[in-house]
C-alpha cells in the first residue's frame, strides 16, 4: 500500500475508534474558537483531538476508553507523570492558593533550583514563555542594548522577538504565519544558525546585542544536538561581546536533574524553565547569576515592583510553589532522571532496531529522558537540516498508526519522553507498534 493508502486507512480506523470524541469535537465548535480550548489543541492526527477521560502516570484514557501509553506527556508539562501523588498531596494540603505573600515553598525551590542548576537567585513566572519575557527585558535593562539573539528555527514560548529563522540566502525573516507581532522581529532580534560557530560570531560582532537566548540543543524542530565544543565557542563569543547568555532548559531539563547546564558544565548568565518543574501545575522560573543578580540590584531606574514590564499577579503563588516543591522533592529526582534515561535507552534501541531493520533513511536522537526520530538517515546538525527533514505526511501516518495502537507522541513532531511513571512494557509497546508502522511502510 502506498503512504496515501496507509494514511486513509488510519484515519477510518481512527474515526471507528473515536466516536465519543468526535461527537464532544462537534459540540466544543458552538463555544471553542475551532472547537478547541487552546488552538494547538487541533494539530493531533485524526482531524479532532482525542478527549481526556483521565491520565495517571504515564497512561492516558480517553472517553472512548482507549488507553495509551503516553510519551507525550503534555509536550514536557507532564514530565513528571501524570496526577503524580505527593504533588497531589501538596495541593491538597495548601492553605491558599495566591495571596500575593511568599511561602517558605519558594525559597525552597529557589535554592532546590540553584543546587540543580549552579546559578544562585530565583523569581517565578506562571510559564516558560513569561521566564523567557521576563529575562530578556532584564537583560536589555542592565546591558542598554536593544537587541536580542535567537537560533534560527528555535521556539521560546511566545516570545514577540523569538519568532525569527534564517531564509535560503542566510537572511533573518520573521517566521510564516506569524500572527500580529508588534514590529517586525527582525528589528529586534539577530539570527544565528546554530552549531554554525561563525554566524554567532557575525550576529554578536554588532555589539548590540544584550542576550543570546538558546536550548542547550535544539528540540522544538526535531532535536539538534549541540556538537562538541560549541557550547564552549558560544560561551566564549558572549562573553567577547558583552552578551548575557540566557539558556532556556524548558525542555532540556531531560538532560538530567539541572538539564544541560549540569550535565554538561555550561555557564549561562541566566537559566529560563517552566512546564514540568510544578508537575503540571503552572510554573515558569528564571535564575540568575550572582553577578547577574548584582547588576539588576543596582538598576536605581528600574520599576521591577510595579509596573516596569516585569511581573504578574499570580505568579509565585503558594499552589505553584508548593506543587514545584513536591515535585522535585519527591518525583523527578536524582534517581528519577536515572531511570527515565535508562527506559529511553531502551525506547531509542527499538527504534534504532527498526529503522536499521527496514532500511529506511531515518535517525534517532536522544537527549537524556527524551528522544525524538527524524526522517534524514544522520542526525540534522542545524535548525534548517533539521526543518527540511520534516515530513509532516509521514507524522500523520506515524502519529495515527501509533494512536490507533494505543501509544502517544507529541502532535508537532516525533518527541518521547520518559517520565517516572513509564514502564518497560509501555516502552516495548511502542517498539512493537513503530516496528508494525515501519515495516508496513518498507512493504
Ligand atoms: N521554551 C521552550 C524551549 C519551549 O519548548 C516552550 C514551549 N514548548 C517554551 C519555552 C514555552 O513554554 P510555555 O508555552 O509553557 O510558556
Amino acid at each position: 500500500m502506498s503512504l496515501a493508502e496507509l494514511t486513509a486507512r488510519e484515519r477510518e480506523l481512527f474515526e471507528t475508534a473515536h466516536p465519543r470524541s468526535k461527537e464532544l469535537h462537534e459540540l466544543a465548535k458552538s463555544s471553542l474558537l475551532a472547537g478547541v480550548p487552546m488552538s494547538w489543541m487541533a494539530m493531533w492526527a485524526g482531524g479532532y483531538p482525542i478527549y481526556l477521560d483521565r491520565a495517571e502516570g504515564a497512561t492516558i484514557v480517553d472517553v472512548d476508553g482507549n488507553e495509551y501509553a503516553d510519551f507525550c506527556v503534555g509536550d514536557t508539562g507532564a514530565m513528571a507523570g501524570h496526577s503524580p501523588a505527593p504533588t497531589m498531596r501538596a495541593i491538597a494540603e495548601i492553605a491558599g492558593i495566591t495571596t500575593m505573600l511568599p511561602t517558605e515553598d519558594a525559597a525552597w525551590v529557589g535554592s532546590e533550583l540553584g543546587r540543580r542548576f549552579g546559578i544562585p537567585y530565583w523569581q517565578f513566572s506562571l510559564t516558560a514563555t513569561d521566564a523567557n519575557r521576563w529575562m530578556i527585558r532584564l537583560c536589555r535593562h542592565v546591558t542598554g542594548r536593544d537587541r536580542i539573539a535567537v537560533f534560527s528555527w528555535c521556539y521560546h514560548g511566545s516570545v514577540d522577538e523569538s519568532f525569527v529563522r534564517l531564509d535560503e540566502q542566510g537572511l533573518a525573516r520573521a517566521r510564516e504565519g506569524l500572527v500580529g507581532p508588534p514590529v517586525d522581529p527582525t528589528e529586534t532580534t539577530r539570527v544565528a544558525e546554530f552549531n554554525e560557530v561563525e554566524s554567532v560570531r557575525s550576529v554578536l560582532e554588532h555589539g548590540d546585542v544584550a542576550c543570546l537566548l538558546m536550548e542547550p540543543a535544539l528540540t522544538n524542530i526535531g532535536i539538534v544536538l549541540p556538537e562538541p565544543g560549541f557550547m564552549d565557542e558560544v560561551r566564549a563569543l558572549c562573553d567577547e561581546h558583552g552578551t548575557l547568555l540566557i539558556i532556556d532548559e524548558t525542555h532540556t531539563l531531560s538532560a538530567g536533574p539541572g538539564g544541560c547546564t549540569a550535565a554538561w558544565g555550561l555557564r549561562p548568565d541566566a537559566v529560563t524553565l517552566g512546564k514540568s518543574i510544578g508537575g503540571g501545575v503552572p510554573i515558569g522560573a528564571y535564575g540568575v547569576s550572582a553577578e547577574l543578580a548584582e547588576q539588576i540590584a543596582a538598576q536605581d531606574d528600574a520599576d521591577y515592583e510595579d509596573t516596569g514590564g516585569v511581573g504578574g499577579t499570580l505568579a509565585g503563588n503558594a499552589l505553584s510553589l508548593a506543587a514545584a516543591r513536591a515535585t522535585l522533592g519527591e518525583v523527578l529526582t536524582d534517581e528519577a532522571f536515572e531511570r527515565m534515561i535508562g527506559l529511553r535507552e531502551r525506547f531509542a534501541a527499538g527504534v534504532e532496531a527498526a529503522i536499521a531493520k527496514h532500511g529506511m533513511p531515518w535517525s534517532i536522537i536522544s537527549l537524556g529522558a527524551r528522544c525524538e526520530y527524524r526522517y534524514s538517515p544522520e542526525p540534522p546538525r542545524t535548525g534548517a537540516e533539521s526543518a527540511a527533514a520534516g515530513d509532516p505526511e509521514l507524522d500523520e501516518y506515524l502519529h495515527l498508526y501509533l494512536m490507533n495502537r494505543g501509544v502517544l507522541i507529541t502532535p508537532f513532531h516525533n518527541m518521547a519522553l520518559m517520565c517516572p511513571a513509564t514502564t518497560e512494557d509501555q516502552v516495548d509497546r511502542h517498539t512493537q507498534v513503530f516496528g508494525d508502522a515501519v515495516a508496513e511502510l518498507a512493504a
